[in-house]
């Protein structure tokens, strides 16, 4: 029998393996395929700005289960490629788990800021475990005795998510207390870049500026945290700010199990592959996803997105199968690209390309960026076959905009 072991049960991962279950099914093959997943669940990332809920992450094994995907619950803490084996720390200790063939989709991580007082004092939303620690911890410092700083919230990184955070926050305050705070409070988007978005390019610039003015969100441009503590940020300026809250959204890598591989890696810590989304120099493993440099077209890198993360798990499922079983591979390409950012009460931003170049905003998007983050991105639902069918490496992805 051969074995399939993929390192990841997010999204990448878990498609990875829909899709190779759908290629040995096909072909009538003996594989055993193993998720190595940190627990049972899909994390919703995407989500992970809006106000918290339980339903940001889906249960794993009612979709893997019916295509006798074995799930096994720990951190895969050693790769060796000469071996072909991974060792997993899992509720029942160290096993390790021999492969044929390796998915590595451990996707990104948010490093803490290398300054002081980051470990101990700042938020995140990076996973469904930060994301609940930040939503128990808005709720308490509302509830808490006035002091300095309590109705002061500074978000660090104007990316995508600090964007996002930033005009969901008021909605976000008013929940866990009234309308009056939420208008009072003071919303602080602290960028080291001299623009919003700077990775997004000028075309969306206008659009999430205005939304930002609208949101009534302050944006410190050009400005560094030099120092977080308990009450107060401090800025590489000099210039401290009261608050009891501080979230960060910038600092985004690739997961650093990559390094284990001992091939090159890019900036953001990815390994680099081929078409065929083999990794560079390590003919038994293939990566997808976040932990990915792969190009989707013969001019762009795909993005540590949910948009590359999925197809390119396909992808890399489909061809890890196929090479198991000697049979044709096939190139990966995504020569598409959209955004559909949430700007808060101002509704959403659609772009189409990778200039970004806006064709729909406001409230009729919104409802379309609900459609993705609570429908399209989680997993399909249903019976075998249905799982089956949407495991298809031609099904469309994302369905037609
Ligand atoms: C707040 C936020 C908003 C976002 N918004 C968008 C958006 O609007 N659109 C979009 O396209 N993308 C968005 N993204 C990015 C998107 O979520 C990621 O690109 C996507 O999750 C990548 O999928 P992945 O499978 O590669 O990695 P992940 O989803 O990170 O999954 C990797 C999994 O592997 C697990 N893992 C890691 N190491 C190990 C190990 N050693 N052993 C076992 N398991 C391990 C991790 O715990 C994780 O569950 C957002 C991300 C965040 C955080």
């Amino acid at each position: 029998m051969h074995q399939l072991v993929i390192i990841g049960g997010g999204f990448a991962g878990l498609w990875a393996a829909l899709t190779a279950a759908r290629e040995a099914n096909n072909h009538a093959a003996d594989v055993r395929i193993t998720v190595v997943a940190r627990d049972k669940y899909l994390t919703v990332r995407p989500r992970l700005y809006e106000v918290f809920t339980d339903a940001m992450r889906a249960p794993l094994n009612p979709v893997l289960t019916p295509l006798g995907i074995q799930l096994k619950v720990g951190v895969a803490t050693t790769l060796d490629t000469k071996a072909k084996s991974v060792e997993v720390r899992g509720e029942e200790g160290n096993v390790t788990l021999p492969y044929d063939r390796l998915v590595l989709a451990a996707g990104s991580e948010q490093r803490p800021l290398e300054i002081p007082g980051a470990a101990e004092f700042s938020l995140n939303i990076d996973t469904f475990g930060g994301a609940r620690s930040f939503d128990r911890h808005l709720r308490e410092v509302l509830r808490s005795p006035a002091q300095p700083g309590r109705s002061t919230f500074v978000i660090v990184g104007a990316g995508f998510t600090g964007i996002e955070l930033a005009t969901e926050m008021r909605n976000r305050i008013r929940l866990h207390s009234d309308a009056d705070t939420a208008r009072a409070a003071r919303v602080i988007l602290v960028e080291r870049e001299n623009v919003v978005g700077p990775d997004l390019g000028t075309n969306p610039r206008p659009h999430i500026e205005a939304a930002l003015r609208d949101a009534n969100v302050e944006t410190y441009l050009g400005a560094r945290l030099a120092k977080i503590e308990r009450d107060a940020v401090t800025l590489a300026s000099g210039e401290r700010i009261a608050t009891a809250t501080v979230v960060v959204t910038a600092g985004l890598k690739a997961h650093p199990i990559a390094g284990q591989l001992r091939v090159e890696l890019d900036r953001q810590g990815r390994v680099m592959v081929d078409p065929m989304l083999r990794v560079n120099g390590v003919p038994t493993a293939f990566a997808a996803g976040d932990i990915a440099h792969a190009h989707t077209d013969d001019d762009h890198v795909a993005l540590m997105s949910c948009q590359h993360a999925i197809p390119m798990g396909k992808f890399a499922g489909y061809n890890a199968a196929h090479d198991l079983l000697g049979l044709p591979l096939r190139a990966y390409s995504q020569p598409n690209y959209v955004t559909c950012l949430d700007l808060g009460e101002s509704g959403a931003l659609f772009t189409q390309g990778w200039d970004r170049k806006p064709e729909q905003f406001g409230l009729e998007v919104k409802s379309l960026k609900r459609m993705v983050n609570t429908q399209w991105i989680y997993p399909p639902t249903g019976n075998r076959d249905a799982i089956l069918t949407a495991a298809d490496l031609d099904a469309p992805w994302p369905p037609a905009v």
